[in-house]
């Protein structure tokens, strides 16, 4: 049962478009109605995507960049993506996520503020899984999705974003430490109502080879932790 692409992928797919859409949606948003839990880890992640956008706005503006958001959830990034300058499509294998995300997207760009300034692209919304997506992009980006793949087909997945990537990969992932794979396993033992899908974490240095057997490297690297988010953020680059 461990296949992307076989059964998991079918499992993420249904989570992500029910319960999964429902509590993420949540996390990710701004309403009250979230526990403590889900606080932090909505402060975490949204650390993720400031430090995702300076990582990116330190090499220069993103006037006309083009970007892909694989993978992109409600919008959090792909947004002020947009707002940013950069030409922005955002993908992801749920359907509901990526009406959501347009939705937001409608509301905080198209709502005509200042006129002095540019109006912003509205971002390419596309239901598509990872495996499907096609094309070239200045910058791939993929923040908090390698969770949902364990290593033997992390490394397909690196290869094929990569591919798609002219100058730079970002990639976010849960770090698999010894410290965390132990916290990982205790969690296994007691699993809550919201542990829907299998959760995996990955190595630095497994991303990294899988990434070097392609030639690329690793130029920056960041770590979000809060009290239940982790995240570890790279910059990859050919080599
Ligand atoms: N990247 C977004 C962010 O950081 O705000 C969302 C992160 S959320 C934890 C994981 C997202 O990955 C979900 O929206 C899910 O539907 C999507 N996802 C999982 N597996 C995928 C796949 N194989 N292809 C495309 N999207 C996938």
């Amino acid at each position: 049962a461990e296949e992307v692409g076989g059964g998991d992928k079918e499992v993420v797919r249904e989570y992500f478009n029910n319960n999964g859409f429902e509590r993420w949606k949540k996390i990710y948003g701004e309403t009250d109605d979230v526990n403590r839990v889900q606080l932090d880890i909505r402060i975490g992640h949204s650390k993720t995507v400031e430090n995702v956008i300076k990582m990116l706005t330190d090499e220069g503006p993103l006037n006309g960049v083009t970007v892909c958001d694989a993978g992109c959830g409600t919008g959090c990034l792909a947004i002020p993506l947009a707002k940013e300058g950069a030409i922005v499509t955002a993908t992801d294998i749920s359907a509901a996520m990526v009406a959501e995300a347009e939705k937001q997207a409608r509301e905080e760009l198209l709502t005509g503020k200042d006129e002095l300034s540019p109006a912003p692209v509205m971002p390419k919304f596309e239901v598509k899984d990872l495996e499907s997506l096609e094309g070239k992009y200045d910058t791939v980006v993929c923040l908090d999705v390698l969770i949902h793949y364990p290593q033997s087909k992390a490394d397909g997945m690196i290869a094929h974003l990569a591919s798609l990537a002219d100058k730079r990969l970002l990639l976010s992932f849960a770090p698999k430490t010894l410290y965390y794979d132990l916290l990982k396993r205790v969690g296994e033992l007691f699993p809550g109502p919201s542990k829907a899908t299998r959760a995996y974490l990955h190595a630095e240095a497994d991303v990294e080879r899988a990434l070097r057997k392609v030639g690329w490297r690793i130029r920056k690297r960041g770590l979000i932790t809060t009290q239940f988010y982790f995240s570890r953020l790279i910059e990859a680059v050919p080599a």
